[in-house]
């Protein structure tokens, strides 16, 4: 056993985005606090956050049909929407605080202005989306949107996927030229190299095996490092910023706030193009219907993305299934994350969930040419030699025992669990995900430090201008949000877009 044993003021597991948006936060709030990070991969950012493991979509709800529901009467229920949409708009003024402040560089790096667009076809679901058009349009959060059923015009927005299509169905999209392209990887990358110039003490290749809370209040976590020995390192709080490794870590900590609740991990599996003529056809991310029983993270789209500065074309995510919670998880993650305590949720959720479980059977047995008939109902004339498989990350879905749903509910959202006397928060779940990572680490700030919250407002108000107000309630704030955003993270300004 190594005799390498540390105290500071804030122990970071893993260098995702959660972990360096948090990180990122403190150090601008308080210099003076000591971070360390411990990760147990060689480099930051390869888990979900990284690019090929997750979509880029800054999810605003701008084209997610999952964010707006119909109601038994008809309407639309855009609730959803617009708090997405809010909490994506402090993310951009974050991002755009780190590029004015010069701790960005360039922020073409991980972000770019994309059409974002929902697609349908069929009589009932053009009308539900023309509703839904009709219930955003009237929202300032999402000024600029255009619908269309006229093929001409689809053509127009989308050839790659109107060219070669048969006319025996009504379909319709919206578009919305605002929608950007995230490169979660890039960030992660340049937040962590920010963190370092800082002196925060980044341990890679550092697995975190334990953690109990000693006398004095604080945490002691034993860490497994490169060599295998076993380090200790104490703090006075701890985010477990793990991805999908922090259920176990959370039971592990043994704090009350974490039982009774289990995970549940759906793996994504996208298709990309190989063919540049191809990819060079289609500018836009193009989100369809789920199908039915398919979890809302399984909505079907077609996404341009900037990778490495280069145009990729992407298609899916297919569902997947593996017992693993980390993309390098251990196929025992499953299994041991039943304990005595969340045995009943578990299984309660495995009784109710059996069209998720059909679901992710037929799903797991598609072959490849049955992956192409979906992706030809986005372009018909889609070549199979065209198209590779990419694994991209894993999400663990949380399963919790609610009012509403009762024992062993199934939730897409994300959870933040924080002990009562705030020394510890864990983040669960995958979506929105890393695009409200600023707002949800945030409210980690909130529930653990109440007392410097006050303290801290103006500096937050710096870095967030519309932090506390509602953007949809005040149309001005929101217009210069917009603007000054636009600017700082180079994106199509209000008067491009409206140009357009
Ligand atoms: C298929 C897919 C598509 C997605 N699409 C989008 C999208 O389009 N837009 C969007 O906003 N979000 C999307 N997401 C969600 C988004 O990727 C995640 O919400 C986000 O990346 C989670 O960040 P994180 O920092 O919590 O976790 P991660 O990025 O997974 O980081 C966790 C880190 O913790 C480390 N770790 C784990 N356990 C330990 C331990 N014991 N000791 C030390 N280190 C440990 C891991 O190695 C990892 O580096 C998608 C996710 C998936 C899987």
């Amino acid at each position: 056993m190594s005799n390498r044993e540390t105290k500071t003021d804030v122990i970071l597991i893993g260098a995702g985005v959660m972990s360096a948006t948090l990180g990122t936060l403190l150090k601008e709030l308080v210099p003076d606090w000591n971070i360390t990070v411990f990760e147990k991969l060689g480099k930051a950012g390869e888990e979900s956050s990284n690019e090929w493991n997750n979509a880029g979509t800054g999810h605003a709800a701008l084209c997610e049909l999952n964010y707006t529901v119909e109601k038994p009467d008809g309407s639309v229920d855009i609730s959803k929407a617009i708090q997405i949409n809010e909490q994506f708009q402090v993310s951009m003024q974050f991002w755009s605080y780190l590029v004015n402040s010069k701790l960005i560089k360039d922020p073409k790096d991980f972000i770019r202005s994309l059409p974002h667009m929902s697609l349908v076809q069929g009589e009932e679901n053009v009308t539900f989306l023309k509703k839904r058009f009709k219930a955003l349009s009237d929202n300032p959060l999402f000024e600029g949107m255009e619908f269309s059923e006229n093929p001409a015009k689809l053509m127009e927005w989308i050839p790659l996927v109107m060219q070669d299509r048969s006319w025996n169905e009504p379909i319709a999209a919206t578009k919305i030229d605002s929608g950007t392209d995230v490169n979660f990887g890039a960030l992660t990358r340049m937040l962590f190299e920010h963190l370092e110039s800082k002196n925060v003490e980044i341990n890679y290749n550092h697995s975190v095996k334990d953690l109990k809370r000693t006398n004095d209040g604080q945490w002691e976590l034993k860490v497994q490092n490169g060599n295998g020995t076993v380090e200790r390192h104490t703090a006075k709080f701890v985010f477990v910023g793990g991805g999908g490794g922090s259920l176990h870590l959370l039971q592990k900590s043994g704090i009350p706030e974490g039982k009774h609740i289990g995970g549940f991990p759906v793996s994504g599996i996208f298709m990309v193009c190989n063919n540049p003529d191809v990819v060079e056809l289609h500018n836009a991310k193009v989100y369809g219907k789920a199908k039915v029983g398919a979890p809302p993270m399984s909505v079907p789209h077609l996404d341009t993305r900037y990778i490495d500065n280069k145009k990729s074309l992407l298609f899916g995510p297919f569902a997947g299934f593996s017992p693993k919670f980390l993309k390098t998880g251990s196929m025992l993650d499953l299994v041991t994350s039943v304990k005595s305590h969340n045995l009943l949720t578990m299984l309660s959720a495995g009784a109710k969930e059996m069209a998720l479980t059909k679901y992710l059977i037929q799903q797991v047995l598609l072959s490849k040419e049955q992956r192409m008939e979906e992706l030809r109902e986005f372009i018909p004339g889609a070549n199979s030699e065209d198209w590779d498989l990419v694994v991209a990350g894993q999400r663990v879905q949380v399963i919790k025992d609610t009012e509403a749903g009762g024992k062993g509910t199934l939730q897409f959202g994300t959870e933040v669990i924080t002990a009562a006397d705030g020394s510890i928060a864990a983040l669960l779940g995958a979506s929105p995900g890393a695009s409200t990572a600023v707002q949800v680490m945030l409210e980690v700030m909130k529930k653990c430090f109440p007392q410097h919250v006050d303290e801290w407002e103006p500096k937050i108000r710096e870095m967030i201008p519309s932090y506390g107000a509602s953007l949809m309630e005040n149309p001005e704030l929101l217009r210069d949000i917009h603007a000054s955003t636009a600017k700082a993270l180079a994106l199509k300004t209000e008067k491009e877009l409206a140009y357009h």
